[in-house]
C-alpha cells in the first residue's frame, strides 16, 4: 500500500492551494474526482490540452454522463430542494469534477469579505483567531500568486464606464473590481461562467498551485472519486478511492485533508461516518443566491460583446448604508438573454459573432449575501442530496432575499435609466406579482450560488466541526480546507477567502504537523 505524509482529498481552490504550500514540505498525493487538463500555462494563450478541453465541453457541458448519473464531464449534478411549497422538485445545484475545481471554471472576481463578516463569524461559531488582521497576510500571499489586480479603464467596457459615473452622481460608492484573470484578451468567452478559460486567463489552481505542488513531487491523481477516509481509532489514516473502475487504499502517515467543496465535503464525512460522532456535518449551509439581471441600450457602441466583464461593483444601497446585496455591472449572464441563449451554444465563432450582433445588451449581476435560509446537505458521496428552502410557502422566496434582490434590481434599473435603458428582464416595473415571480423563478431553477459553512470552524464541537486550524474536533490527523469550513455567509465572492484559508491552513500543516520552519514573510513555500 502507498504511503504519504498527507493526502488531500480534492483538488480545487482550497486543496490545490494547500498542496503547492506544503509540497516542498512533504510527501502528498493529491486526489480529485475529475480530469486533469494539463499543459505549461500561458497566460493570454493557454495550453493546447485546455484549449481543446474547454472547446469540446463547451458543445454539451451540461449533459450528465447517462440519464442516473448525477455527474458530467467537468461537473457534478446534485438535486437541490428549493421550495418549500413545491417539496418534490428539486433543481440541480452544479459543482465544478475538474482538477482546479471552482478556481477553473470560475469568472474571476476577487473580493475579499467585508469588515461585518469577520464579526459575524464569531457570533456564528465564537472562532478564535479568524480576524481581518490575522488574515491580512494570506490575502496577500493569494494575491500575488494569482496576479490579482485591477484593469486599467482603457479595457473596460463602455457600459460600465458610465454605469460607475452614473451611479456614483446617485451617491452610491461604487468600486473597482479586481480580479485574478491575467492577459484576459476578452474573447467573450467568459460571458459564460463555468467553463473553463481555455487561454489560460484565469489564474486557477489548474495552473498556479498545482503545477507548483507536482514540481516539489506531489504525486496527483485525477479521475480518482474518494469513497471515504479511513479512520481507526479515531483517527485518520488513509483514504479509499476509485479510480478506473479499481478501488485503491492509500495511507497518511501525518495528515488527511477533505477539501472537495462545500458539498463533497460533508458528503465525503458522512461516508466516513464522521456525521454519526459530529451533528453538524452538513449542516449550517450557507449560500449566495443571484440573479443576472439583463438590459437594452440603445446605439452598438458598447462593447459588451467582447467578453464578461464585471468591471465594477457596488452594494445595494439603503438609508445611507450598503445592505445585503452585491452587485457587478456591467453584464450578466446570456442564459436569461432568451435571444442569445435560445439561438446558439455559449462557444467558438457562432457565438461571439452572435455577441457581436446584439451590441446593445447590458447588464448586472446581483448576490443576495445573506439571506434568511440555512440549508443542508445530507448523505454520502454517491448521492448527496441538498436542502436549501430559498421560497417559503408562499411559493416566493423567502421575505428578506425578496425584498433585497427586488430593491437591488430596481437600484440597477434606475441606473441603466439614466443610461438612457429600453428595456430590462427581470423588468421592476412588472406589476409585483409578475416580478417577484420572475426573481422566484430564476433562483429556485438555478441553485444556490456560492455554497458555504457546511464542516464550519469554531470554537466547540457543539457548533461546529472544525476548529480554528481547519482540524476536526473529534477526528485526530483531519482536516477540511475549502468553502465547507467558512464560519457563516460573507459578503463577498468565496474564492478570495479560500485561498486565503488555504494559506493560513498549511502555515499549521508546516509548522504543527510536519514540524518544519515557514518560508522567510513575504515568501511562498
Ligand atoms: C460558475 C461559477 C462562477 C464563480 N465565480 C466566482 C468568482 O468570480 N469569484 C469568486 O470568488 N468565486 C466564484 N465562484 C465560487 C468559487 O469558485 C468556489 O467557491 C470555490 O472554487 C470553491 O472552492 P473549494 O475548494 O471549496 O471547492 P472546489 O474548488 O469546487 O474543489 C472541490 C474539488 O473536489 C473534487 N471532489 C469532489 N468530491 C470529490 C471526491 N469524493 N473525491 C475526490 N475529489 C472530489 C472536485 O472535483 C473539485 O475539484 C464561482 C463558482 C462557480 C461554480
Amino acid at each position: 500500500m502507498a504511503d504519504y505524509d498527507v493526502i488531500i482529498c480534492g483538488a480545487g481552490s482550497g486543496g490545490g492551494f494547500l498542496a503547492g504550500e506544503i509540497a516542498p514540505h512533504a510527501s502528498v498525493l493529491l486526489l480529485d474526482a475529475g480530469p486533469h487538463i494539463g499543459g505549461a500555462a500561458q497566460p493570454g494563450v493557454g495550453s493546447d490540452e485546455r484549449r481543446r478541453f474547454s472547446t469540446q465541453i463547451n458543445l454539451g457541458h451540461y449533459l450528465p454522463d447517462s440519464l442516473e448519473s448525477n455527474r458530467g464531464r467537468a461537473f457534478f449534478a446534485y438535486p437541490m430542494y428549493m421550495t418549500v411549497a413545491n417539496p418534490i422538485q428539486a433543481t440541480v445545484q452544479r459543482e465544478a469534477r475538474v482538477v482546479g475545481g471552482g478556481s477553473f471554471i470560475n469568472v474571476g472576481a476577487w473580493l475579499r469579505p467585508r469588515l461585518v463578516d469577520w464579526d459575524g463569524f464569531v457570533e456564528a461559531t465564537e472562532v478564535d483567531g479568524w480576524t481581518k488582521e490575522l488574515f491580512e497576510p494570506h490575502f496577500q500571499k493569494a494575491e500575488q500568486i494569482f496576479h490579482v489586480h485591477r484593469d486599467p479603464r482603457e479595457v473596460w467596457n463602455k457600459a460600465s464606464v458610465l454605469y460607475e459615473s452614473i451611479a456614483l452622481g446617485m451617491g452610491i460608492p461604487v468600486f473597482e473590481n479586481a480580479s485574478n484573470r491575467f492577459h484576459c484578451i476578452y474573447c467573450g468567452h467568459r460571458l459564460d461562467a463555468g467553463m473553463p478559460c481555455k487561454y489560460d486567463a484565469l489564474m486557477s489552481t489548474t495552473v498556479t498551485q498545482i503545477p507548483k505542488a507536482i514540481e516539489h513531487g506531489a504525486v496527483l491523481h485525477d479521475n480518482a472519486t474518494v469513497q471515504r477516509i479511513d479512520i481507526e481509532n479515531h483517527r485518520a489514516t488513509g483514504v479509499t478511492y476509485v479510480r478506473n473502475g479499481e478501488a485503491i487504499t492509500a495511507r497518511a502517515n501525518k495528515l488527511v485533508v477533505a477539501s472537495a467543496g462545500a458539498i463533497g465535503t460533508p458528503a465525503l464525512l458522512s461516508s466516513s461516518g464522521v456525521n454519526h460522532v459530529n451533528d453538524n456535518v452538513g449542516r449550517h449551509l450557507r449560500a449566495h443566491p443571484g440573479i443576472p439581471m439583463d438590459v437594452l441600450l440603445p446605439g452598438d457602441d458598447w462593447n459588451t460583446d467582447r467578453g464578461y466583464q464585471w468591471n465594477c461593483f457596488h452594494f445595494l444601497m439603503g438609508n445611507g448604508e450598503p445592505q445585503d446585496t452585491l452587485i457587478f455591472a456591467s453584464a450578466g449572464f446570456p442564459a436569461v438573454t432568451p435571444w442569445v441563449a435560445s439561438a446558439v451554444g455559449t462557444y467558438g465563432r457562432s457565438y461571439k459573432d452572435l455577441m457581436r450582433k446584439f451590441p446593445q445588451r447590458a447588464g448586472a449581476f446581483l448576490f443576495n449575501l445573506k439571506p434568511n435560509v440555512k440549508g443542508r446537505v445530507v448523505g454520502g458521496i454517491e448521492g448527496p442530496v441538498i436542502q436549501y428552502y430559498a421560497a417559503d410557502s408562499s411559493g416566493l422566496l423567502e421575505p428578506k432575499m425578496l425584498g433585497e434582490l427586488a430593491a437591488g434590481a430596481r437600484q440597477v434599473w434606475d441606473i441603466y435609466r439614466q443610461m438612457g435603458a429600453i428595456a430590462a428582464f427581470p423588468n421592476p416595473n412588472d406589476p409585483a406579482s409578475v416580478f417577484h415571480q420572475s426573481l422566484t423563478l430564476f433562483v429556485v431553477t438555478s441553485g444556490a450560488l456560492h455554497p458555504q459553512s457546511t464542516c464550519r470552524a469554531g470554537r466547540s464541537r457543539e457548533t461546529s466541526v472544525v476548529d480554528t486550524n481547519c482540524m476536526s474536533h473529534d477526528i485526530e490527523n483531519l482536516m477540511c480546507c475549502d468553502a465547507s469550513v467558512i464560519p457563516d455567509h460573507i459578503s463577498s465572492n468565496p474564492n478570495a477567502l479560500i485561498m486565503a484559508i488555504a494559506s493560513r491552513a498549511s502555515d499549521f500543516v508546516i509548522t504543527e504537523i510536519l514540524g518544519k520552519s515557514l518560508p522567510p514573510a513575504g515568501g511562498t513555500s
